[in-house]
């Protein structure tokens, strides 16, 4: 995956190769300018010609060499923002399922903190290892003119010492990879805390939470110091091997200038380009450790990629008539280890009209939901919306058709307008106001101090229980359903929201199909379809009068909610 994240940048990066060897020269050519200078005071010549000549090269090499430098970066900076761009494409259109499973703030560490970490290592790693990578195949080319024996003897020392130290990398990658983990877990933590923040401050839970996130920190650092232990070995090792080269080049050299094979200036000038290695040698161990850093971000960011993704969604409205939903002994669990929820449930809500859910809490129905948006599977069994089976409509088709009011939290931070118009930004200003009229949050306008562009804040904690849920049904209605699902809020509403719910569900009715997860009865008595679920079955379905003559567990639930006297 990095070859591909590099790959359309390949020509920058030649570009930038060349860019650095071309700095680079003046640097390179200091050794031999040093051969010609000892050669020429030994023949009594004046030395002013090269000196000129070498600081005009320095300074231009300086100048091409920061260019080639910025080329890198900036190439790295691109490489870096299209894998986060990739990532965060991959993450919102994950499956249900997929986010069920991993954290929040798992997720949110692999978009930040894993991508933060590509970057050093692309910035730093990649970029200096192709300086790097330059200047060493430049200095190891101009020492096998001067003399091609020691070279090989040069080359033999460090590949030696080098090898051994990359016996490492493994090691650096695994601790790397288990660092990040721990970041992930540390994220993990500290998203539960703040999403569960009164709670966790009620509980006075502060002190146990920031344990386990120190923990998960402390975890962290403790893998990270195993991972810079080696690195640092394997940082050493560079330095060894120069320092052991130059020990040997200098007996087989000293060998050579005794039996006049070669002279003490190319020599010295030798020795010299052999320090000239050690930079780049350092740069391209440390690029390689870095490169293992890298491979671990890379191991958790392919993890994401690896994962299954939704074809495309579509935003606005939809056109067409209400659509009825018909379950045909559907069995389902969230999961191969999970218990079964679903043991086969079958009903059907008519096209048009309003039909409710209802039943003991657990029994099944968000669940039903859920379905029906195919944010899961079945196991079993068939579901066809509007005589089609979910399975064959196009997925963003079946999304765009169905409007979905969630049960708990269903407005986003933003402003009022922003809530309202989220699933179809190009609906005009009459049906905005013809929305709100319909969810009876005309009055809300008019009392917010900035009307429809009052900001709501996280959660939507400006509003009451009932109006976030009143703002969720008119976002749902904008964008047009031919079904609305809509999951009512367990928390009690006040009377007067109560009796605006009821009226506003009857008036929606009255133009889309409405299937209603009900907790309070009082809200869908007089729906045209109640079906009543129990342990994930349905056991009775029919209008309120018929289910209270013939159903004990409705005659219960209407029992305790007040509604008959039984
Ligand atoms: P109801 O809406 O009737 O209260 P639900 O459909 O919400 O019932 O839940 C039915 C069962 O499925 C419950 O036991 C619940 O714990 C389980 N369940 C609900 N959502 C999930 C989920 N995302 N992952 C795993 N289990 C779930």
């Amino acid at each position: 995956m990095l070859g591909d994240l590099v790959k359309p940048h390949r020509r920058t990066l030649v570009f930038a190769g060349l860019l650095t060897l071309a700095g680079s020269a003046g640097g390179l050519a200091m050794p031999l300018f040093v051969r010609s200078v000892i050669d020429r005071f030994g023949a009594g010549e004046s030395v002013l010609g090269p000196v000129l000549l070498l600081s005009v090269v320095v300074l231009l090499g300086a100048s091409i060499s920061a260019l080639g430098q910025f080329v890198l970066e900036r190439m790295g900076e691109g490489i870096v923002l299209s894998a986060r761009v990739r990532l965060v494409d991959r993450v919102l259109r994950l499956r249900v399922p997929e986010v069920d499973r991993l954290k929040p703030g798992d997720l949110l560490s692999r978009v930040t903190s894993d991508t933060t970490l590509l970057r050093t290592v692309i910035t730093d790693g990649l970029v200096g290892a192709v300086g790097s990578a330059v200047l060493f195949v430049g200095a190891a080319v101009l020492m096998g003119v001067m003399d091609w024996v020691l070279l090989v003897v040069t080359l033999g020392v460090v590949a030696g010492v080098g090898g051994l130290g990359s016996l490492l990398l493994p090691r650096i990658r695994a601790a790397s990879l288990r660092a990040q983990e721990a970041l992930g877990d540390m994220g993990s933590a500290l998203d539960r805390a703040l999403q569960a923040f009164r709670t966790v401050k009620a509980s006075g839970a502060e002190a146990r939470e920031i344990a386990v996130i120190e923990a998960a920190a402390t975890k962290a650092r403790d893998r990270g110091v195993r991972s810079s232990a080696y690195q640092s070995i394997a940082g050493t090792t560079a330095w060894l091997s120069v320092q052991l080269a130059f020990l040997v080049v200098l007996a087989v050299g000293g060998a050579r200038v005794a039996s006049g094979a070669m002279t003490i200036a190319t020599l010295i000038a030798f020795l010299l380009y052999l320090f000239f290695l050690v930079a780049p040698l350092g740069q391209m161990v440390q690029a390689a450790t870095q490169l293992q850093n890298g491979l671990a971000a890379l191991t958790r960011i392919r993890e994401i990629d690896a994962l299954p993704v939704e074809p495309a969604a579509t935003q606005g409205q939809t056109t067409g008539v209400p659509v009825g939903v018909v379950f045909d002994d559907v069995v389902f669990r969230y999961g191969d280890d999970r218990p079964t929820v679903h043991h086969g449930v079958s009903f059907e809500a008519p096209a048009g009209r309003l039909s409710a859910l209802v039943g003991p809490s657990g029994a099944g129905k968000s669940t039903v939901f859920g379905l029906v948006e195919r944010f899961y599977e079945p196991g079993s069994g068939r579901i066809s919306v509007g005589g089609t089976d979910i399975a064959d409509w196009h997925l963003p088709d079946l999304r765009a058709a169905v409007g979905y009011v969630e049960q708990d939290a269903p407005v986003l931070d933003g402003t009022l307008r922003e809530n309202l118009t989220f699933a179809a930004p190009d609906v005009t200003e009459e049906e905005i106001r013809r929305a709100l009229a319909r969810t009876r949050l005309d009055d809300l306008v008019d009392r917010l101090p900035e009307g429809l562009e009052t900001e709501v804040g996280h959660r939507g904690i400006l509003l009451s229980g009932g109006e976030r849920q009143r703002v969720a049904i008119a976002r749902a209605l904008l964008r047009r359903p031919r079904l609305l699902l809509l999951d009512e809020a367990t928390s009690q509403l006040d009377a007067v929201n109560e009796l605006r719910l009821r009226e506003v569900i009857a008036e929606v009715a009255r133009e889309t199909t409405v299937l209603v997860i009900a907790h309070r009865l009082s809200t869908v008595t007089g729906a045209d379809r109640i079906i009543v679920m129990e342990a994930g079955r349905v056991r009775a379905s029919g209008t309120h009068d018929e289910l209270i003559a013939e159903d004990d567990l409705y005659r219960e639930l209407a029992a305790t909610q007040f509604l008959v006297n039984s």
